[in-house]
């Protein structure tokens, strides 16, 4: 567990350092898991863009999912 920055929690693995969870103290009832870290990522296709305005020039979404400029619902 670390606090990166105040009010979030991260966690990561204990043996290679990969980002596993990151939680916002004022939201006990959500948690976001890095995908690529699960043994069946694919078990857990992408249902929206968040964060889109801070996305690398060269990456382009192009598919249909719903794109959120800043943080999504
Ligand atoms: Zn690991």
């Amino acid at each position: 567990m670390f606090r990166s920055s105040p009010g979030v929690i991260r966690t990561f693995c204990g043996r290679c350092g990969t980002s596993l969870t990151y939680r916002k103290d004022g939201e006990p009832d959500s948690l976001d898991v890095t995908t690529a870290s699960l043994d069946r990522p694919e078990g857990f296709p992408p249902r929206r863009h968040i964060w889109v305005e801070d996305k690398l020039c060269w990456v382009s979404v192009e598919d249909d999912l719903p794109q959120f400029q800043r943080g999504g619902p």
